[in-house]
């Protein structure tokens, strides 16, 4: 049986004084959750604090990115043993913001993964389709690859130690949501693509969705078969509706 599993991606919003704003009231909002893993992937420099706030809760924390490279001569960049001195548990690869605005390919996206898992990191690999390509019928030739360059770098078994989230690019930040029914087909044929090389990891691995989720949706989102939870961009900065985004999973 898989948990159900909802991460908020802060992406780039916050400062010290809001975060820890927004922490205080997710967490009491947090402990009646059961059944449930709830995490949120927060901008590298804020990671000691919300570490701090977190540490003693049922809350994971994440990254939203990270550095395909070993330490060295990398400027900007950010390796996976950083994360690990935070004791982060997730981390975002494969965005569709870091593959529209920083260009990362498909291929670069399966070294990240590879990087963070080898790690022990759990990566949050995101595939999903453009508009353009839904409309002319390349949804699943386009999540087909996504997903085949993982597997081709990592093997079909790596997948079990990590998250998959579809999040269809049209529906990211823009409050237009897939129905359940698109998204589940989607995941569906996610898990069925995966099943073809091992069932066992296509029973096990989570499947979230990602893309405009609110409190008013997560729960026929949340009631299909193949939809293990969600990641969530701007409602996640919300706390009551984070909380109940969270409250639709159980
Ligand atoms: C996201 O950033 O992964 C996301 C799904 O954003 P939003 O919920 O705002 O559409």
């Amino acid at each position: 049986m898989r948990a159900k599993l909802v991460v908020g991606n802060w992406k780039m919003n916050g400062n010290l004084v809001q975060n820890q704003e927004l922490l205080t009231a997710i967490i009491p909002g947090s402990e009646g959750l059961r059944d449930i893993i709830c995490a949120v992937c927060v901008p590298y420099p804020y990671l000691p604090a919300v570490q701090l706030a977190l540490k003693d809760t049922h809350i994971f924390w994440g990254a939203q990115n990270v550095s395909q490279f070993d330490l060295g001569a990398y400027t900007g960049e950010v390796a996976v043993e950083m994360l690990l001195d935070f004791d982060c548990r997730y981390v975002i690869v494969g965005h569709s913001e870091r593959r529209s605005l920083f260009g990362e390919d498909n291929h670069t996206v399966a070294e990240k993964f590879k990087k963070a898992q080898s790690a022990g990191l759990i990566p949050i690999l995101c595939v999903g389709e453009t508009l353009a390509q839904r409309e002319i019928g390349e949804t699943e030739r386009v999540i087909e690859e996504q997903l085949d360059a993982v597997i081709k770098l990592t093997g079909a078994n790596s997948l079990t130690q990590s998250v998959i989230a579809y999040e269809p690019v049209w529906a990211i930040g823009t409050g237009r949501t897939a129905t359940p029914a698109q998204a589940q087909s989607v995941h569906a044929f996610i898990r069925s693509k995966i099943a073809k090389q091992n069932t066992e990891v296509a029973a096990n691995v989570q499947i979230l969705y990602g893309g405009s989720v609110k409190a008013g949706n997560a729960s026929d989102l949340f009631a299909m078969p193949d939809i293990d939870g969600g990641l969530i961009g701007g409602a996640s900065l919300n706390a009551n509706e984070f909380i109940s985004i969270c409250s639709a999973a159980q």
